[in-house]
This record gives C-alpha cells, sequence and structure tokens, in this order.
C-alpha cells in the first residue's frame, strides 16, 4: 500500500511506531488522553484510533491535524478484558452464536480487544455482558467473510453448523452475518432444514462499533433474546425497526430484504407482516410462528448453478444467455415481463433443459404473466412465475430445487410450492404504507 493511501489512524502511529497494546499519549489541543492502542479490523474507521483507558473504557479518537502522539511503553499482547460471566449462567438457555463475518463481527474483536472475534465463552461474556444476561453463548466462528463475497457453499458449511449446534443440544441459534447479503442467508437457513427444534436468527449490524450510532450491540441482544425466549422453529432476520433504540423488528426469511445502504432500519419486510418485535421488555409476535420440531433434520442442497438478471431497457439475448446455467431467474419489469423479443431467447434456454423463472423487480406485489402479450409469450416458452418471491429469495429457492430434485420436473415443483413463508399463494399482500393509511 503507497503512504497516500494509509490512513491518518495508520499514519498517526506509524509517526511513533506504536503498535496494538502499546500505551500511548495523544495531544491535541490543551488535551492529553493515554491509553492503550487497541487493535484494527477490517472495518475499522480509517480516521479514528480506539484507545483503552485505565477506566477501562474504549474511545475512539477521530484524528484531526496536528494531533501528536508520544509512545509511552510498548505493551506485547493487545489488552484482554477480565472474562464477566454472570454468576446465574447456567441456568440459562444455551445459544450458539455462529461467526460468518461482517461489521457485527468486529463489534467482538473490539470489545475484547483480541485480534480474532471471541471464540470462548469467556471472551465473549466479556465482549457482550449484555447478551449474556438472557443466554449461555456458545461460540464459533464458521467462517469469516465479507457477506458479498458467499457463494452457496457457505451456505452449506452454515447449514452444517447449525445442524451440529442443534445436535449439541442448544434452545436456539444465531448468526452473525455481513448485512449485504444477509436475506439470501436467511433464505437458504429455511430451506435447508426440513425441521428446525428452535430459532435461527440472523443478525448484523450497519454501522461499525467504533461509531457511536453503532448499532451492532443492540441488534445481537435482541437477537439472541429471540434466540434464547422463543419457541420458534424457523429462520429469521432480526434489526433495527426504526431510528431509535427501542425496537427491533423480526422478520420472517425470504421476505426480509435490505433496502437502505446505511440506515439502521435498512431490513424490511415485503409482501409479509413483519414476525414480531422486540422491546425492552418483551417479544411480541404478529404472526405466530412456526413450532419448533422434536429434533433437526436436514432437507436438500445447494449445489447447482443458477444465474439471477435484471431486465432493463435495451437487454439483449446475449445478456439473457450469458446468464443462464442450470437455472436462469429474471428480476423482470412490472408483472413479470422482459422485452418481447427475447421470448424466442427464453423459449430456446427452456428447450436446452434451463429452468427461467420470472420475478418482478417492483419488489412488492406478485407476477402475473397473463395480462399482456409479452407475460403470456414468456409463460408458452416455458418460464415459471416466481409470484410474490422477491427476486433474491426466487434465486435461492431455485439454486435449492434444483440441487434438491431428481429431475426438472421436480425442480420446477419445489420452486413453485410454498417451503416456508417466502411465497404465498394468494394475492392480499402486506404493504407498509397500506397499513399506515
Ligand atoms: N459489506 C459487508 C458485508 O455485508 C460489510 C457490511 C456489513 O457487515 O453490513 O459483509
Amino acid at each position: 500500500m503507497s503512504t497516500d493511501q494509509a490512513s491518518s489512524a495508520d499514519q498517526l502511529l506509524a509517526s511513533v511506531d506504536a503498535e496494538p497494546g502499546d500505551r500511548v499519549r495523544v495531544h491535541r489541543d490543551e488535551d492529553t488522553l493515554e491509553g492503550r492502542v487497541m487493535p484494527r479490523h477490517g472495518f475499522s474507521d480509517p480516521d479514528v484510533v480506539v484507545l483503552k483507558l485505565d477506566s477501562g473504557y474504549n474511545i475512539g479518537l477521530r484524528v484531526d491535524e496536528g494531533d501528536e502522539v508520544e509512545r509511552l511503553e510498548t505493551g506485547g499482547e493487545a489488552p484482554e478484558q477480565p472474562p464477566a460471566m454472570p454468576d446465574d449462567v447456567d441456568e440459562l438457555p444455551t445459544v450458539a452464536l455462529l461467526g460468518t463475518g461482517g461489521t457485527i463481527a468486529s463489534f467482538v474483536e473490539y470489545r475484547t480487544g483480541a485480534v480474532h472475534p471471541a471464540t470462548s465463552p469467556e471472551e465473549l461474556a466479556a465482549a457482550v455482558p449484555e447478551a449474556f444476561e438472557h443466554a449461555r453463548l456458545d461460540p464459533e466462528v464458521v467462517f469469516e467473510a465479507f457477506s458479498e463475497d458467499l457463494t452457496p457453499d457457505h451456505w452449506s458449511q452454515l447449514a452444517d453448523a447449525v445442524e451440529a449446534a442443534f445436535e449439541r443440544g442448544v434452545e436456539g441459534v444465531v448468526v452473525t452475518h455481513g448485512t449485504d447479503t444477509m436475506h439470501y442467508t436467511a433464505m437458504a437457513l429455511e430451506l435447508a432444514f426440513d425441521e428446525l427444534p428452535g430459532p435461527v436468527v440472523l443478525v448484523g449490524a450497519q454501522r461499525s462499533s467504533d461509531r457511536p450510532s453503532s448499532d451492532a450491540a443492540t441488534n445481537l441482544t435482541s437477537a439472541v433474546r429471540v434466540a434464547a425466549e422463543t419457541d420458534a422453529g424457523e429462520a429469521m432476520v432480526v434489526m433495527h425497526e426504526g431510528m431509535s433504540d427501542e425496537t427491533w423488528a423480526i422478520h420472517a426469511a425470504g421476505r426480509a430484504r435490505k433496502m437502505h445502504t446505511s440506515r439502521r432500519d435498512a431490513f424490511q419486510s415485503l409482501d409479509h407482516r413483519p414476525l414480531g418485535v422486540v422491546t425492552d421488555d418483551a417479544i411480541e409476535w404478529n404472526v405466530e410462528p412456526r413450532e419448533p420440531a422434536d429434533r433437526v433434520q436436514r432437507s436438500g442442497s445447494f449445489d447447482a448453478d443458477v444465474g439471477l438478471v435484471h431486465s432493463y431497457p435495451g437487454i439483449d439475448a446475449d445478456e439473457i444467455r450469458a446468464a443462464a446455467r442450470d437455472g436462469l431467474v429474471v428480476a423482470g419489469t412490472g408483472l413479470g415481463h422482459l422485452p418481447s423479443h427475447l421470448a424466442e431467447d427464453v423459449d430456446e434456454l427452456t428447450d436446452e433443459g434451463t429452468l427461467v423463472a420470472m420475478a418482478s423487480q417492483c419488489l412488492n406485489g406478485r407476477t402475473n404473466m397473463h395480462v399482456y402479450e409479452t407475460g403470456r409469450q414468456l409463460v408458452e416458452a416455458g418460464a415459471i412465475e416466481a409470484g410474490d418471491m422477491l427476486p433474491e429469495t426466487a434465486y435461492v429457492k431455485l439454486v435449492w430445487a434444483l440441487a434438491t430434485a431428481d429431475d426438472p420436473d421436480e425442480a420446477r415443483e419445489l420452486f413453485r410450492q410454498p417451503q416456508g413463508r417466502e411465497q404465498s399463494p394468494r394475492t392480499g399482500f402486506y404493504y407498509p404504507r397500506e397499513e399506515a393509511r
């Protein structure tokens, strides 16, 4: 990395050769602050130095021009907080905490001061004392990745870890995940199990833990509460419901979608009411959660190749063909359309054995390919309607259906049948603005 790309935090620390664990004094205007340098991670704000003060608190200092730093001692190991397990921890339900990466993982590193996410219950208890009031957490790092880098193989790996956790007797599972593709993974985990003996709760954070507005701790605590305190046998997503720190929404797998790049309430349920809400003192359901089963039972796999393409004015046959593999999901316009002249190409693709599904890029509402000629031609060409499934949901489901079925007809049927809450046969869909009227 060239020097002009180095962050101002790195530059300030490098100016005195200070490493994580070293004790430093930062001079700013009239003030001085002393503490140990905390480790930095992939999600750290490049312009913030985090110090652990003698009081035990961590403080993030945004580096200003004119700041000066002195190195007082070399500290060797980065500081660790003493383990703080609550006394009654053995009486609480056990919840597996499966780490997969993302901004939320950095929260755990940042709070423990370790350079890796917490892997022992003691480290975790030190990092998330709030969550430990509700459960005995059983941590495992399944992988550490940005969620945009995940593939269907990661869904399988994660499903294996969820299965193993229930087999060792946990009451619920929390999966910490990057938010970019968390809704795909939620759908995958819902499809990966015929039976779940407890809730599988996915949670992420929109704001890094070294920012004052971080949602990492409160999202994680709410997710742990849902996993520990509810009787539900399904996969769901728990994230901030609004802008305040008062309520967290519980979204159904297949219906949750990231709808904003940065807001803490970025996740919304589409075409479905949120399953429930977590408040400071209760978990309230809008929709009765699915009863937990007695045991964990896997279903199918994700070993199939599917493309997902967005239709737009000017899209051509080459683009459709390049995206088509064993299967193709098109986020079509309106009721589920592609430009009329591409119906012939869809016909050829389905003849060659590709399963083609049409969803709608409107996101709200359902496809109806019998209203206009364009839709009818696509149906005649063999395309399947995704109904009210989101394009991303349809993508995950088509991967699963193709990998799980023994033949194309069975794959088509698996895709069309509701497997969980990801699609409904009726048109009475949920639309938040409608609710507000
Ligand atoms: N883009 C990254 C991811 O989805 C980091 C952002 C986040 O964790 O929300 O993993």
